[in-house]
């Protein structure tokens, strides 16, 4: 559980989502953010939830994952059993935001759990215990994935998409990524100039059999690591080249790109 904030986050937007979130929060719209991985979409979603005061529950979706976990279940403690709610149902009681990520990640019969939530009726049926829970007015639900490829056959139910406001998020342009990268990390300018740029040259190789490209993330432990004190050559080799790919060949390309700007 993560209190609610006293302190912003630190986000940099990118145009109308700060306003377009508030408006659906207040409106009791569900929100979905798609866009590929590392380019805010969950620091946006800590930056709004501390924004609007509410708590934030998230939940990192995998295919294991079961509506116990996001709804709760008997344990047993004590020679007893009890109900522990799980973070969807905490979210409920305490109006706060529930946050899935990645959510074609979970079984479509486990985000089933979340249609009563996400449209007009703003309930949450609790099979195990009877207990029908109404959302409270400030309770909110967001949804993110990633549209890349992988994620090509898996896909939303239309039902569960159809029950969203949609936000899509991209790649910051040149400006912005060197804003957030200064921001994030304090890094130099010039620092940040030149990682941008190779995060471009990077996402424009057309030759390169990638399956993720460079996210801002990575962009920022780039930085991170040559603001303290790192040679910036193996600060981007660490961060940029090895966590893209295993293969010899294509490492070798990528670094060539860092070699350009750093070399
Ligand atoms: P996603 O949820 O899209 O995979 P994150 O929100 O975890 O990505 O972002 C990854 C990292 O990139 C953040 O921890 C932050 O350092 C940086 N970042 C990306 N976009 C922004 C932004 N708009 N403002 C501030 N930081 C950002």
């Amino acid at each position: 559980m993560n209190a609610p904030h006293t302190e912003l986050p630190y986000y940099e937007a990118a145009g109308n989502e700060v306003d377009l979130f508030e408006h659906a929060w207040k409106n009791h719209l569900p929100v979905l953010i798609k866009g590929p991985t590392g380019v805010g979409k969950t620091r946006f979603v800590a930056y709004m939830a501390a924004k609007l005061n509410l708590p934030i529950y998230t939940v990192a979706c995998h295919d294991d994952l079961t509506a116990a976990d996001l709804v709760g279940r008997h344990l047993i403690g004590d020679g007893a059993t009890y109900w522990s709610d799980g973070p969807l149902t905490r979210a409920v009681r305490e109006g706060g935001i529930c946050y899935l990520d990645e959510v074609v990640e979970a079984r479509k019969d486990t985000t089933v759990v979340i249609h009563p939530l996400a449209d007009h009726r703003r309930v949450l049926p609790i099979d195990r215990t009877g207990e029908v829970l109404h959302a409270p007015s400030s309770f909110m639900l967001v949804v993110s994935y990633n549209p890349g490829y992988q994620n090509f056959m898996k896909g939303m139910k239309p039902s569960t998409r159809q029950r969203f406001v949609s936000l899509r998020f991209d790649f910051p342009n040149a400006e912005r990524e060197e804003s957030i990268l200064r921001g994030e990390t304090g890094c130099d300018e010039m620092t940040a100039k030149r990682l941008v740029g190779i995060g471009r040259s990077l996402r424009a190789l057309k030759d390169v059999d990638l399956e993720e490209v460079a996210s801002t993330r990575l962009l920022v432990y780039a930085a991170i690591l040559i603001r303290d004190g790192m040679d910036p050559v193996e600060a981007c080799r660490a961060s940029l080249v090895e966590s893209l790919t295993d293969d010899q060949e294509v490492a070798e390309a990528l670094l060539e790109v860092v070699l350009a700007t750093f070399g």
